[in-house]
């Protein structure tokens, strides 16, 4: 909803001169939360704090919770950002407040050279945090070219120890190569190597505890995610989703009570601690959702900017970038945007009466932006 409409129904009932000072003033509260990042609050008070940029829609697998489907609709490779176009766009919301940048897909090391655009972000200066979530299929060849050309963080999808299960999941045999990715990963020097596990029910529940083993022993870090309804889930039934509670309880019947460690800032995940010290996080998306805190917002390939994973629309910023917009129109663009952000679509999805897939597969062709696998996760 632009701001025009809303200060439009305010003016209605002021003067005319009443409500142009009022424009102003919103132009000028918007144009200074546009410079002072730490006025950008959306309509929850939310800062506008990390930005996921989904570099390719492309993945190299097909995992059950995010690409089942045999057919998917591609972006048009003409409409991507190129990275010179992405590195300016961070740094508009680095004005904004951005300061962690993660690249995400499809799968992001589809995409040729990405170390050329985290050697750009990492230039930036003002982005504390770059990361990449992969997996892991393309990671042994490029994580040491990633790690210097500045890449702070690597995180690794990785749902089961078992390669026929790993075929059953994606419909690829890949799994040894996620194992030497995993293992570049620490011979390239990413500390605290972050392991994301989607949890089904009756898939890969049963090794819980196998996963978080496996974590303790290359010196990473697990998060068990709840199997999420996004768009693109069109196999997603509540009874397959194994709560926060359920592995809580699963992993305490065989280490003993946990220690609930202080949240990692905004990250979605909540920690804990084994009493051997070994850490571990859960994405409790489904039964206990953080939208309240969640400064999360997504780019698409193609530029269209998405405020919550669950977003059925969002705003272009490819067309203005190509346009010639200046800076400042951008900054105001992201700011007019974002004040009016009230997203908390976890929650909403946890509130309604009946809960199926997000999206219908005719309105994922119909509109591929609908898809996890075209927002990044
Ligand atoms: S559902 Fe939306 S608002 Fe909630 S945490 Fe996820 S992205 Fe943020």
């Amino acid at each position: 909803m632009s701001t025009k409409t809303v200060f439009g129904a305010a003016r209605r009932g002021l003067t005319k001169r009443a409500g142009d000072l009022y424009h102003q003033i919103a132009k000028r509260s918007l144009m200074s939360a546009a410079t002072h990042p730490e006025l950008l609050r959306d309509a929850l008070g939310r800062p506008l704090g990390q930005l996921r940029v989904s570099v390719t829609d492309r993945c190299n697998l097909r995992c059950r919770y995010c690409m089942p489907e045999e057919e998917y609709h591609w972006l048009r490779r003409s409409d991507l950002l190129t990275y010179e176009e992405i590195a300016q766009l961070a740094d508009i919301f680095a004005d904004a407040g951005v300061s962690k940048v993660r690249l995400t897909g499809g799968e992001p090391l589809l995409r040729h050279d990405v170390h050329r655009l985290v050697r750009l972000l990492a230039a930036n200066g003002r982005l504390r945090e770059i990361a990449l979530t992969t997996n892991g299929v393309l990671l042994a060849q490029s994580a040491q070219l990633l790690r210097e050309a500045g890449l702070t963080r690597v995180t690794v999808s990785l749902d089961t120890l078992r390669p026929e299960r790993f075929l059953a999941l994606t419909r690829q045999n890949l799994h040894d190569r996620v194992l030497e990715g995993i293992r570049a990963a620490g011979a390239a020097g990413f500390e605290r190597l972050k392991i994301d596990t989607v949890v089904i029910g009756g898939l890969n529940d049963d090794e819980i505890l196998e996963i978080l083993e496996f974590g303790r022993s290359i010196g990473g870090e697990v998060r068990f995610i709840e199997y999420m309804d996004v768009g693109g889930a069109t196999l997603w039934t509540p009874d397959q989703v194994i709560p926060r509670d359920e592995i809580l309880a699963r992993i305490e019947r065989r280490h003993g009570a946990v220690e609930p460690l202080p949240p990692d800032g905004t990250a979605p995940a909540e920690r804990f601690r084994l009493r051997d010290g070994t850490c571990f996080g859960i994405i409790a998306s489904v039964t206990s959702p953080f939208c309240r805190t969640c400064d999360r917002s997504r780019l698409t390939a193609d530029g269209m900017w998405y405020l919550c994973l669950y977003a059925l629309a969002g705003t272009d910023l490819r067309g203005p970038l190509r346009r010639g917009a200046s800076r400042e129109e951008i900054a105001k663009l992201l700011a007019e945007v974002w004040t009016a952000r009230s997203d908390r679509g976890a929650e909403q999805r946890r509130e309604a009466r009946t809960r199926g897939p997000l999206v219908t597969i005719e309105n994922l062709r119909r509109d591929p932006h609908l898809e996890m696998h075209t927002r990044g996760g």
